[in-house]
């Protein structure tokens, strides 16, 4: 052996790099000691503090989310224990990210919106311990627990407490015993917690998909997935956060940890702004004013109405920068609003729960910017290019790769640090071949600019060619007298399916479904013309604001086209 061969180091020696574990606590000490005085702004669910507004910075937060580590060691929580939260965007919920899972336990974002019977079936799954519920959650929570005492088949059987996130004052009287005060709970306990220091592929965060089919499966996070992405999310082609940006996430907590801006904003030492439970336009308008707010992030329904309140009121953003819209599609007409009435770069986004959740995000490149307006708008209103760290793939049926040309599309499938390998609990993998399927169909572009042009399920299938329920909506939506639009397949004896289109119109305005038809002229080949129109006051959404295309497909099960 010569000297040189002696010097080479094989993977199997030693480490020659320090083996630090990549761990949630990380990301508030460090926000704690390089950005201590940074703010986190918070509307209070219980309508505590000047104006209802609560303030601190990210080192009270780590001091409080210590204090809560060590009262969680008190009630006997051990690693890998799940904690739940039925809570809004605020403090107290930020302190439970960091204290739960900075400990080893895990934290366990319940979705308020679902139905009530699903609340209790993810929190049995789960076999949570802890409760922490914010004032507004307790009536959900007592019937809960009544309807399972009068059905004598106790539900929450896992639970051996609920705290409610608010203080002595203001706590509510409710019909469930023993419910424990979150600031008694704190102010018992010292600050004086060490982060421990384990494996990073423990388990962090546990997030159940919103079910639109079967039950909820729930997505475990551990601290390595949750870094990783934090990594990628925080940089400059993503969400470009630093500590010259404010942000407030729109996006629920308990919705993919709000995509990640509690643990990207602590990284990157950037204000936060949590809105609370006030998500109208009037309350969000004036905390982005007040704030200062520079970022943001949101399905598109909520700036479906915080755009309707600035439009009535003539108002205008003075600091708000840019927004990543996503969870679904973002209508052409929304994107042209916000960009051009309202100066708002917007980053159209896409991922799901199982993708902690950000796959790819539309961010115009150097080579873009030379372009028209109306050239930009068309590449923004794809879904984007993956992160760092991600990689995309389409297959066809046979799961053979297609081209990446920007019109060839199949079954879009994902692999990534942060992406789910088995749902918890199952033993399954839910890859194929190491890939996971999306359920979502696409195509991508030279430049890895993917667009989504529907769920596999949503798929309009007529006559043996593909419809794409998303491009008939965003036309429809962009018709000034629309105000939300959903297309479904329905059986057509001739064609397989055919597109029923369904609106709810803007109101007080005029609209008739040929009116309507007349306006996809020259947008789209004839032959994907909706074949009616119906007008309905209202469309159903799911927990997580998205078309609940599956009750619609029910709700019009018996319709029949004229031809
Ligand atoms: P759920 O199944 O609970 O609705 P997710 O919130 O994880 O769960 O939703 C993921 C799905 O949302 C994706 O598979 C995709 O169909 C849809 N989606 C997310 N972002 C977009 C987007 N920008 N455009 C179109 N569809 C999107």
């Amino acid at each position: 052996m010569n000297q040189a061969d002696s010097t080479v180091v094989s993977a199997t020696s030693a480490p020659t790099m320090m083996q630090r574990p990549l761990l949630i606590s990380s990301l508030i000490e460090h926000a704690a000691k390089n950005f201590g005085d940074t703010e986190i702004v918070s509307r209070t669910i219980d309508g505590a503090g000047h104006a209802g507004i609560h303030r601190y910075n990210y080192r009270d937060a780590n001091r409080r989310a210590k204090q809560l580590a060590n009262a969680l060691k008190h009630l006997g929580v051990v690693r890998g224990d799940r904690i739940a939260t039925l809570a809004w965007n605020g403090y107290r919920h930020f302190e439970l990210y960091y204290g739960v899972s900075g400990m080893g336990a895990i934290i366990h974002t319940v979705n308020p919106r679902l139905f009530p019977e699903q609340i209790a079936y993810i929190i049995n799954h789960a076999e949570d311990k802890f409760l922490f519920v914010d004032v507004t959650f307790v009536p959900l929570i007592e019937a809960l627990v009544a309807t399972s005492v009068a059905a004598s088949a106790p539900s929450l059987k896992s639970l051996k407490g609920i705290v409610v996130m608010t203080d002595r004052a203001h706590m509510p009287s409710a019909k469930i015993d023993n419910l424990i005060c979150y600031e008694d709970l704190l102010s018992a306990e010292a600050d004086d917690f060490v982060w421990p220091q384990f494996d990073e592929n423990t388990p962090s965060g546990l997030c159940y998909t919103s079910g639109t089919t079967g039950n909820p499966k729930g997505v475990l996070y551990t601290h390595r997935s949750t870094i990783f992405y934090t990594y990628a999310a925080m940089s400059p082609e993503c969400f470009c956060l630093s500590s010259q940006s404010v942000v407030l996430p729109i996006v629920p907590m308990f919705h993919v940890n709000a995509w990640g801006l509690p643990y990207i904003a602590a990284a990157a030492g950037s204000k936060l702004v949590f809105p609370g439970a006030a998500l109208d336009g009037a309350s969000l308008y004036q905390l982005f004013e007040q704030e200062e707010v520079t970022a943001s992030a949101g399905v598109p329904t909520v700036w479906l109405g915080l755009i309707n309140y600035l439009k009535t009121h003539g108002l205008k953003f003075s600091t708000f920068k840019e927004t990543v819209i996503g969870g679904s599609a973002v209508p052409p007409a929304m994107l042209r609003t916000l960009e051009l009435d309202f100066g708002i770069t917007v980053l159209h986004g896409w991922g799901m729960t199982e993708m902690s959740p950000l796959g790819t995000l539309n961010r115009l490149r150097g080579k873009h910017l030379k372009l028209s307006v109306e050239e930009q708008l068309v590449i923004k209103a794809r879904q984007g290019a993956p992160v760092f760290g991600m990689e995309l793939e389409i297959w066809d049926g046979d799961g053979k790769p297609l081209p990446h040309d920007g019109h060839a599309f199949g079954d879009l499938v994902v692999r990534s640090p942060w992406v789910l390998e088995r749902y918890f609990k199952d033993a399954r993998s839910a890859l194929i071949n190491g890939w996971l399927p999306t359920g979502d169909v696409a195509n991508i572009d030279a430049d890895g600019i993917m667009q989504i042009t529907d769920r596999s399920k949503d798929v309009i299938k007529s006559g043996g060619e593909w419809i794409s329920s998303i491009e008939l909506e965003n036309i429809a939506m962009a018709h000034p007298a629309v105000f939300e639009a959903a297309v479904i397949g329905r059986a057509h004896p001739k064609w397989d399916e055919r597109p029923l289109l369904i609106v709810v119109k803007k109101p007080n305005t005029e609209l008739g479904a040929e009116e309507l038809l007349k306006f996809f002229d020259g947008k789209i080949a004839k032959w994907m013309l909706p074949n009616a129109v119906e007008f309905v006051p209202q469309l159903p959404h799911t927990a997580t604001g998205k078309l609940l295309k599956t009750k619609l497909r029910d709700d019009f099960r018996a319709f029949k086209f004229a031809d």
